[in-house]
């Protein structure tokens, strides 16, 4: 299902979404969002996709709220010099599918699905780290005769290499060169935990809008976050002069 046509998103989901993010894990936040935008009825493919797909449908979401431009600050990871890099959103869907299988099959008959939000407690799985990688492959095991945690391990590599080739966003890595030191590196995009601070700053300016609103003109809340936006700013820079 290719989902790049979405609907509107109205001031008080953006205050709830901005409210769940004091609480809740920005995937859980992401889901919330994908329920709202998304075409009615696409509530077991929210539960279903894999991380990839999702990504694509955030990258999408991200491009059109914030704009073509993605910027970010990023750590060198040799000498910790703070990077400011910014990367157009199309360069990193180039490389999106839409579709991808259920289930796909291994060399020695194993059936495995692509890993999904849920299956990841953060990325320590997709890079590599402790235990992380053995419960994630357990997750995503749809069928198949595995015992024990070492044999598990043996597929980690045809896994990763089946999960590169049909669902290369799962992971969105941004190939950067530190100012200060010239070290080349990897930095892994959350593009969940981007949308949210963007979410954050947004909620954050429209209750900022209702409280000087309210003050000044002594409207109700829900009066003015049906305002269009336009029609709020508006006000708000008669009221700042
Ligand atoms: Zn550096």
């Amino acid at each position: 299902m290719r989902h790049d046509v979405f609907h509107a998103l109205k001031s008080r989901d953006v205050l709830a979404l901005w409210e769940a993010g004091a609480s809740s894990s920005p995937d859980r936040v992401m889901d919330m969002l994908l329920n709202v935008v998304l075409p009615d009825g696409s509530a077991q493919w929210i539960d279903e996709a894999s991380v990839g797909q999702k990504n694509v449908v955030l990258l999408r979401l991200c491009r059109k709220w914030f704009g073509s431009e993605l910027s970010a600050c990023v750590e060198c990871s040799s000498c910790r010099e703070k990077l400011e890099t910014s990367v157009q959103i199309d360069n990193i869907l180039a490389v999106a599918e839409d579709e991808l299988p259920e289930v796909y099959t291994l060399g020695d008959g194993a059936q495995m699905r692509f890993p999904r939000y849920q299956d990841m407690k953060n990325t320590d799985a997709f890079l590599e780290k402790g235990d992380a990688v053995i419960s994630l492959l357990r997750s995503c095991l749809v069928e198949g005769e595995v015992m024990d945690d070492a044999e598990l391990l043996n597929y980690q590599r045809e896994v990763e290499g089946v999960i590169e080739k049909y669902d290369p966003l799962s992971l969105i890595s941004l190939e950067l060169q530190c100012n200060a030191c010239d070290t080349h590196f990897e930095s892994v995009l959350d593009i969940a935990f981007f949308l949210l601070r963007n979410f954050t700053i947004l909620g954050q300016r429209m209750l900022c809008d209702v409280h000087v609103l309210a003050l000044h003109y002594g409207w109700r809340e829900d009066e003015i976050l049906n305002m269009p936006e336009v029609r709020r700013r508006s006000y708000m820079r008669l009221i700042e002069g």
